[in-house]
């Protein structure tokens, strides 16, 4: 009897791939499994098992599976089953969310590169012939793709070869794939067991006489073992013993200490959990606690609106610690830019080694160890902490989600697919495993206000902040005016600079919020108009005072500042514009004696950098702290006392439908971060257009007449909430070709959606990574059923897609567009 298996690949494909496998494969094979197996002519992937059967394919000859690579499912059933919906709610394959959601170092393919390993001792006669062949090819090749040792021996199966050329120390894998997953081994030492014999010791330490150094690393391993302590450490011997490392080592050599590796595991906690647990919650959280539960019991998703400062995070710890009790997972979602340690620290002291972090700017290896820590269910793992792709883990009894920040657009993924967002896809997992969810923010989305009016989710409220610490006295400043009276300096006004210096002498810390990166975004020729543009994307390209250098924000393409235009070799070029640069380098002359940190993309690259400039922040290493957006996100500052919002214009004139809405959750959550002790903070908003409406709200803590407002005018222009968004982008590098297909698709479109399809349209920026880019926009009354309009697209595209020479443009589905 045949049998065969489907399989998800991880790349984008339509539908399920069949494979065939034998009898014994089939007995041992179940959802789940990871396979190897040849795609195309000559690629080799990890695929994943989904169904196995006894139908061949109809169009195509099942080709065999090259080999199974696990003996249990690394992948849940509910987590296929979420997969799924991913896939077909935001319009793309099973094989995109797959890639996604899996570390890559699972995911071994034929590009995967071998390498011959380093200082490796090779035995070559215990090597098969097989094995022998691949370490002859490395001896005179730096690298190896996996599909190069399949051809040099000539076979298919290869992997087992590959996986004990590992185990002999021959080979090793460059680090994005499968085997690349290493666990973090510590170096120990120990006697060597000849000398565990009396008479071999004191033979030897008899020869070791005019070796003193030596006899005292003996003396400390002795001295190590009386005192019981288990395993001993290369570092530590050396430190103990006050040795180099070459005395260590010369030990090892003479083969008197042997060195073994132990795993340790690197996403570990080594702090003390405290003993006092958690605070005692006042009322008003106690009464928000009280409202979340009856959303649970009536089965909804609760949303925790809390001003700024109220609290919530000591509500999410109380609803952890009981589902905690249960044996239950957890997860903790955060938005991706505000990962801190300070949270982390937060948590970690209530639950110490019950905590895992996942996101992007963690190793493969650290990605790899939490998904197999959540996939065993370990309790060091019953907590995940993470951005919106910890939502993807392996959980298979989840019992809470919470969602902080929810308002926060980095919860949707931009690019690639699979465009999710991560609060709403955490509501339906919390269905598919009966688990329950909070979404918090102190300015939630109007979409989440909007089902709690629907009834849809309940809402529990915290109006005060904790320990009565009043809201932040908010005052706006006119531009316009303090220019025409010439009470401007550079770009702060009298009232700023007096709050500034006021909250210096008191000793206090000063937050200034600037919305853009980069000294000045644009260098203008002041004779002939001409500004350098990126070559490879429509946009002007940004001026970088530190490295004086002009780049693009989209692909990265720089140049050196010129001194003189490029177009008419006129000499005066000026600066247009200002960002967060100018701001620090304007305090700089203005208050010469504070002290200044910076947050914005430039200065938070890498790792930890983030964490630096907020723990330095927080001990009070600088005075003055200039950042964007970064510096809005759930920070909890005692001593600031002022922020000062250098420019709200250019939050508002947003092209984009929701700017209001992100203006008021901006300026609010930059506001909250001011005066979160006793005395009353301070927030300075200048703009040069004082009255608009928004800006009056957010003095006014007014969400209500905000949220009225946005969704009045929504529902007139049939956008969210109320209605639904699908953005089409058709990509192409040949304009005319794009402007075509694009006017085609829309067309195609228009017979069925009429007057609700928009465009196709140039973004603001038309062109990247010289890619033609146009946008199309449907809109989706709230009446119109979701699942045929995507149907409907489909089938446009399926006609689109028979054209012969639209055949290579790009489209890209952005279900609820953001
Ligand atoms: P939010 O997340 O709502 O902005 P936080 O959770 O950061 O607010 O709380 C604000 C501050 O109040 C924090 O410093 C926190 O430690 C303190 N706090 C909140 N609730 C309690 C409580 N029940 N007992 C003691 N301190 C609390
Ligand atoms: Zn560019």
């Amino acid at each position: 009897m045949p049998y065969f298996v489907d399989v998800i690949l991880p790349i984008p494909l339509e539908q399920y791939f069949t494979y065939r496998i034998n009898e014994a494969e089939a007995a041992v094979l179940t959802t789940g499994i990871r396979v190897a197996v040849p795609f195309g002519k000559s690629k080799i992937y990890t695929a994943l098992a989904f169904r196995l059967h006894q139908n061949p394919p109809e169009v195509y000859e099942a080709k065999a599976i090259h080999e199974i690579l696990d003996e249990e499912p690394i992948v849940t059933a509910i987590q296929l089953k979420h997969w799924h919906w991913i896939a077909q709610y935001y319009m793309c394959t099973i094989g995109e969310v797959f890639r996604a959601a899996i570390p890559s170092a699972l995911l071994l393919e034929s590009e995967t590169v071998i390498l011959k390993k380093e200082q490796a001792i090779v035995e070559e006669k215990t090597l098969s012939d097989d094995e022998f062949l691949v370490f002859e090819a490395l001896q005179h090749q730096s690298s190896l793709s996996v599909s190069d040792v399949g051809a040099i021996l000539e076979r298919k199966r290869i992997l087992p070869i590959l996986n004990t050329l590992i185990v002999k120390g021959v080979i090793s894998l460059k680090e994005e794939i499968y085997e690349g997953y290493r666990p973090k081994m510590v170096r120990y030492v120990r006697l060597a067991a000849h000398y565990h014999k009396e008479e071999n010791l004191v033979a030897l330490l008899d020869t070791l006489k005019r070796a003193p150094k030596q006899s005292q690393v003996l003396l400390h391993i002795f001295q190590w073992k009386a005192e019981n302590k288990g395993a001993l450490q290369i570092k530590e011997l050396e430190k103990r013993s006050g040795v180099s490392a070459a005395v260590v080592k010369a030990l090892v050599e003479k083969e008197i200490l042997e060195v073994y590796e132990q795993q340790t595991d690197r996403v570990n906690f080594e702090g003390e959990e405290l003993s006092s647990g958690i605070r005692e919650l006042n009322s008003y959280q106690e009464k928000a606690l009280e409202a979340i539960k009856n959303s649970f019991n009536q089965n909804k998703p609760s949303l925790l609106f809390g001003v700024t400062s109220s609290g919530k995070t000591e509500v999410y710890l109380k609803l952890i610690e009981e589902k905690l009790a249960l044996g239950k997972q957890i997860v903790y979602l955060l938005p991706e830019i505000a990962l801190t340690t300070q949270l982390i620290k937060r948590l970690q002291v209530f639950f110490g080694t019950k905590i895992s972090v996942y996101h992007s700017k963690y190793s493969l290896q650290e990605r790899v160890e939490v998904w197999n820590n959540v996939l065993q269910k370990k309790s060091k793992a019953q907590i995940v902490i993470g951005a919106r792709s910890a939502l993807l883990l392996p959980y298979s009894d989840l019992g809470l989600i919470i969602v902080d920040e929810e308002h926060e657009n980095s919860f949707k993924q931009y690019d690639p697919a699979p465009r999710y967002h991560a609060r709403d896809a955490a509501v339906v997992l919390t269905n598919l495993h009966k688990a329950k969810i909070v979404l918090g923010s102190a300015t939630p989305s109007v979409e989440s206000f909007y089902n709690v009016q629907q009834s849809k989710y309940g809402l529990a409220t915290i109006t005060r902040r904790y320990g009565d610490v009043l809201m932040p006295d908010m005052e706006l400043v006119d531009l316009k005016e303090q220019t025409r009276k010439k009470r401007m300096k550079g770009h702060f006004s009298e009232r700023l600079l007096v709050a500034i210096n006021d909250a210096l002498e008191e000793k206090e810390q000063v937050i200034l919020f600037q919305n853009r990166r980069g000294y000045a975004p644009i260098m203008e020729c002041t004779t002939c108009g001409h500004t350098p543009q990126c070559p490879n994307c429509d946009v002007s390209l940004t001026y970088h005072q530190h490295r004086n250098q002009l780049r693009c924000h989209y692909c990265g393409y720089h140049m050196a500042v010129q001194l003189t235009c490029m177009a008419c070799g006129g000499a005066t070029i000026d600066t247009k514009g200002f960002g967060t640069e100018q701001v620090e380098k304007e305090l700089k002359t203005l208050f010469p004696e504070a002290r200044l940190g910076r947050m914005d993309l430039d200065t938070t690259r890498g790792k930890h950098a983030y964490e630096k400039i907020i723990t330095a922040f927080e001990a009070q290493e600088f005075d003055i702290l200039v950042g964007t957006q970064m510096l809005t996100k759930g920070l909890d500052f005692r001593n600031v006392s002022l922020v000062g919002i250098m420019n709200a214009d250019s939050l508002l004139n947003f092209p984009d439908y929701r700017a209001h809405e992100r203006s008021f959750q901006l300026l609010t959550q930059v506001a909250g971060r001011a005066g979160r002790t006793q005395k009353r903070g301070k927030v300075i908003i200048q703009s040069y257009n004082p009255y608009h409406q928004i800006l009056r709200q957010v003095t006014d803590h007014n969400y209500d007449e905000m949220y009225q407002e946005q969704v009045y005018e929504r529902e007139q222009f049939k956008y969210p909430p109320a209605n639904r968004l699908i953005k089409i982008s058709l990509k192409h590098k040949n304009y005319n070709t794009l402007n075509e297909a694009a006017e085609w698709f829309s067309k195609g479109l228009r017979n069925f959606f009429k007057a609700n399809v928009l465009g196709p349209e140039y973004p603001p920026v038309a062109r990247i990574r010289n890619q033609y880019i146009k946008h199309i926009l449907i809109k989706i009354p709230k009446e119109q059923s979701l699942p045929k309009t995507k149907d409907c697209i489909k089938r446009v595209q399926k006609s689109f897609n028979a054209i012969s020479q639209y055949r290579s443009v790009r489209i890209i589905y952005d279900v609820d567009h953001i």
